[in-house]
């Protein structure tokens, strides 16, 4: 579990085109204290169940950039969780330009665990039209000094950045599988109010993807991603009241990674029955992939029939099965599994997974 600290644009030494961190975090105000860190800890820690394993995160600014004795602040608010092993470890987000060696001694010297770079993009024009202040090179740079520090390493990325085209996009997620981070967040740009961007939308000098786009894209991302064997931790924004009422514009879904995830696992269904030699095809998902099988409201069954595809397909779930991949099994085997999963015979799958959906929906 995170635990998650907002410090909204603190040590932030530019302000990026995209963003507005106040409203991203919903906090507006004077920067928060260490006694305001350690209540909004115990508050978590009451909510969740004992032995989980817990980091504390401050995310939302600029670690690094901030003076040494405000990170030592925030960092030992957390302490004494840490020496009561209430919290496991700690976590920040930052910029690839303000990290040396030194730094990264510090954050390793107060438990931080994981550093979240702000990498956006891996071009350096997109990079300079979304006035980021610093260079591809600062990110290869900051990698090599988090990878000595033995610190774990995540990238954030945002799909729709002005200036970035197809091929970067592509470019960005090549280069970042050659960095080798071990994880991935991607953010669809928001255009939210009192960000530079939202200034140039009302001028009408930028257009936010359709959501459709959004969704294609990301889709793209996190398959390459994950052929690359780099989880994406996170795909869009958390919802939240603050966040909603100063949008003005953009891809913006409460479940927009499900959407991903329904995305590429109606390509995989589309791609399986493409390749099968027989007219019914039983199809094995895990279990807990059923709604992101289904997609929201249904929205993957209802293209599967306006296909004709749907009526093909006998579907079957096994706990063993990787989540998020769905594999052909033989007709036989889709018999046995779905008496071992209590239905009566082979294409109940179907009807139960389908009444499933009339009367429950989802998302
Ligand atoms: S994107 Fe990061 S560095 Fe840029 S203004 Fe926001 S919090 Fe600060």
């Amino acid at each position: 579990m995170i635990i998650p600290i907002f410090i909204p644009h603190e040590g932030c030494p530019h302000r990026c085109l995209f963003c507005n961190q106040h409203r991203i975090s919903g906090q507006v105000g004077k920067p928060v204290t260490a006694e305001a860190v350690q209540a909004e800890i115990q508050t978590w820690l009451e909510r969740t169940p004992p032995h989980q394993k817990t980091q504390v995160a401050f995310y939302g600014g600029s670690f690094t950039a901030l003076p040494r004795l405000r990170q030592k602040e925030l960092l030992n608010a957390a302490a004494p969780f840490l020496e009561s092993g209430q919290v496991q470890s700690l976590r920040l987000s930052t910029r690839p330009d303000c990290l040396d060696d030194e730094q990264a001694a510090f954050l390793k010297a107060h438990q931080v665990a994981t550093v979240e770079l702000g990498v956006q993009s891996m071009n350096e024009q997109v990079l300079a039209l979304a006035r980021r202040g610093h260079s591809v090179a600062a990110v290869e740079q900051a990698m090599l000094v988090l990878r000595q520090a033995k610190l774990e390493i995540g990238i954030q990325l945002l799909l729709g950045l002005p200036g970035d085209k197809r091929a970067s996009l592509r470019h960005t997620v090549e280069q970042v599988i050659l960095l080798r981070p071990d994880f991935v967040r991607i953010y669809p740009i928001l255009v939210l109010r009192g960000s530079g961007l939202a200034e140039l939308y009302e001028q009408g000098r930028y257009q936010p993807f359709s959501l459709d786009k959004a969704v294609l894209l990301a889709a793209f991302m996190k398959k390459r991603f994950a052929q690359a064997g780099i989880p994406v931790i996170r795909l869009g924004l958390q919802a939240g009241a603050e966040l909603e009422s100063s949008l003005l514009a953009g891809p913006w879904h409460p479940a927009f990674g499900e959407l991903v995830s329904s995305r590429l696992m109606f390509r995989q269904t589309k791609k399986l029955l493409a390749q099968a030699k027989t007219n019914q095809v039983c199809l094995q998902i895990n279990p807990r992939d059923q709604s992101v099988f289904r997609g929201i409201k249904a929205a993957n069954i209802a293209r599967l029939e306006q296909l004709g595809l749907w009526q093909r397909i006998s579907l079957v779930t096994d706990p063993a099965q990787e989540r998020g991949f769905i594999k052909m099994v033989a007709r036989e085997e889709c018999g046995s599994f779905t008496q071992e999963f209590g239905s009566v015979n082979k294409s109940c799958c179907r009807a139960t997974t389908f009444s499933g959906l009339a009367t429950k929906g989802s998302g």
